[in-house]
């Protein structure tokens, strides 16, 4: 079977035609963003980008990225529970990075009065890439994971159909059989939904902290009409509204427009310029509350990037983990080199290394929504300004993943189709809820391929930078 696009790639007008089906496709599926210029508004919207064709996955790669995630949703939770951990681990990095510093603040707070929720949900996606080996494979390495705001899982949900349809337009049946079913966006209801459930509350509602401006409404409102269907009420408000009308009662039970609130999910609240002073008051009342937050402040925290350069410490996850030899074995597998940049012989000799050879590595801030990290020459002159200020400590450096590229069509609204060599970013979603000390839910619930031309160095689909993908098993 030919599984090879290229060929297909290289018919200028058939590429047009093609690409012209899928995009009504994608429409009638509901691949749907808002536009950059009307992004509070729903009366004009367009496609979310996305390739014309599935890219090449290999199928191990993608079965050992699904097997792990349950490993990382224990990981993670394990670590937001470990006080002490998270405070030696944070505690360079806070003196010099404000953002961190402020999420800490807010954490140390919740502690010294005593946590009140008593259920957590975790909905995260870790992200991977396929670092090309010497001999032609490759292997999964993991970029980041996301516990806060990991967005995307509606859009995915909707994206099979379209594949399968352009394949099906170029009669290739039993290649659109092969793609992947995939529907994170009721997985992570059915999370929500669980963690509703055990807060014990018939009338409470989730409340989805949203902005006003929001391009990625449609990805927002797959989770809440899965919700809905289970009779269960979304109301979508900002910080500000929160600040404004929300409040706790003595038991510390949150209060919205006098709705009783089960559960918050974070849509908004991950980046230094959502909040304001008055909205890190509003983040401060609700990780106050005995309601569930998706994700708390030290699930939060557990996603930062320091964290996932300690966890790679040789025998940290074996503390984390007690007694789970092989989860352990499938987590360190999927890690990259990881470098603390904290004052002292360690860090000064990954600068070195970094500096002498630029191409191999990425220099990270603690920040996410894509566009932070720097390479190549960029990452040269910030080295050579931190190389002896504490500020370096603010930042890690990581191996830069080397995928094997392969060329794609990328459609996004105002661009003509066009074939660029690509690579491909694997998410997989995984949720968990647990309730005291007891794992009441763990399991990956669907994946998100994203794809973007080789000439960027960073950056996802929000970022405007890669489109959405499936994978196509091979
Ligand atoms: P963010 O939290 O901003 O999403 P990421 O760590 O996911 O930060 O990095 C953003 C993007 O940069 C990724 O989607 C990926 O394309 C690229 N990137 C990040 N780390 C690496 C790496 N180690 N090797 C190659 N590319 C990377
Ligand atoms: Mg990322």
């Amino acid at each position: 079977m030919d599984t090879s696009w290229e060929s297909l790639l290289q018919d200028e007008h058939q590429l047009e035609v093609l690409a012209r089906q899928a995009v009504d496709r994608a429409l009638a599926e509901g691949v749907l963003l808002r536009t950059a210029q009307e992004p509070s508004s729903s009366e004009v919207v367009s496609y979310a980008p996305f390739t014309l064709l599935p890219s090449r996955v290999p199928r191990a790669l993608l079965e050992q990225a699904y097997a792990v995630q349950m490993d990382f949703n224990v990981l993670v939770d394990a670590v937001s529970q470990n006080a002490a951990f998270l405070e030696q681990t944070l505690s360079s990095t806070i003196k010099r990075d404000e953002f961190t510093a402020r999420l800490f603040d807010i954490y140390k707070q919740v502690l010294k009065e005593g946590i009140a929720q008593t259920v957590f949900l975790g909905l995260n996606r870790s992200d991977y890439m396929f670092q090309r080996r010497l001999d032609g494979s490759s292997a999964l390495k993991q970029i980041e994971i996301n516990t806060i705001s990991a967005s995307f899982g509606g859009l995915a949900s909707r994206t099979p159909a379209v594949h399968r349809h352009v394949l099906s337009v170029l009669s290739k049946t039993e290649e659109a059989a092969k793609i992947l079913s995939n529907n994170p966006s009721k997985g992570l209801a059915l999370g929500i939904a669980k963690a509703w459930e055990l807060y014990g509350s018939a009338n409470a509602v989730v409340l989805l902290i949203a902005q006003e401006k929001e391009r990625n409404i449609f990805d927002q409102r797959a989770i809440e009409n899965e919700l809905l269907a289970r009779n269960i009420h979304v109301i979508r408000r900002r910080f500000e509204d929160v600040s404004e009308k929300g409040s706790l009662d003595q038991d510390r039970r949150l209060f919205m427009d006098g709705q009783e609130v089960a559960v918050v999910y974070f849509r908004d609240g991950y980046m230094p310029r959502q909040y304001s002073l008055q909205n890190w008051e509003a983040r401060l009342l609700l990780e106050r509350s005995c309601a569930v937050k998706c994700p708390d402040i030290a699930t939060q925290l557990a996603g930062t990037k320091k964290v996932q350069q300690e966890l790679s410490r040789v025998g940290v996850l074996e503390v984390l983990l007690p007694g789970q030899p092989e989860a352990v074995a499938r987590l360190r597998a999927t890690f990259a080199g990881l470098y603390s940049l904290d004052m002292g012989e360690e860090g000064d000799q990954a600068i070195a290394e970094a500096l002498a050879a630029p191409s191999q590595f990425v220099l990270k801030p603690q920040r996410e929504g894509g566009g932070n990290n720097l390479y190549g020459e960029e990452m040269v002159q910030a080295l050579v300004r931190l190389k002896d200020i504490e500020e370096r400590a603010s930042y890690i450096l990581m191996e830069k993943i080397e995928p094997e590229p392969f060329g794609n069509c990328l459609l996004r609204p105002g661009s003509p189709a066009r074939v660029v060599q690509c690579i491909s970013e694997l998410g997989i979603f995984g949720v968990y809820v647990r309730q005291g000390k007891t794992l009441v839910m763990n399991k990956h619930v669907g994946h998100l391929l994203r794809t973007k031309a080789i000439e960027h160095a960073d950056g996802g689909v929000a970022a405007g930078v890669a489109v959405l993908d499936n994978p196509y098993p091979v």
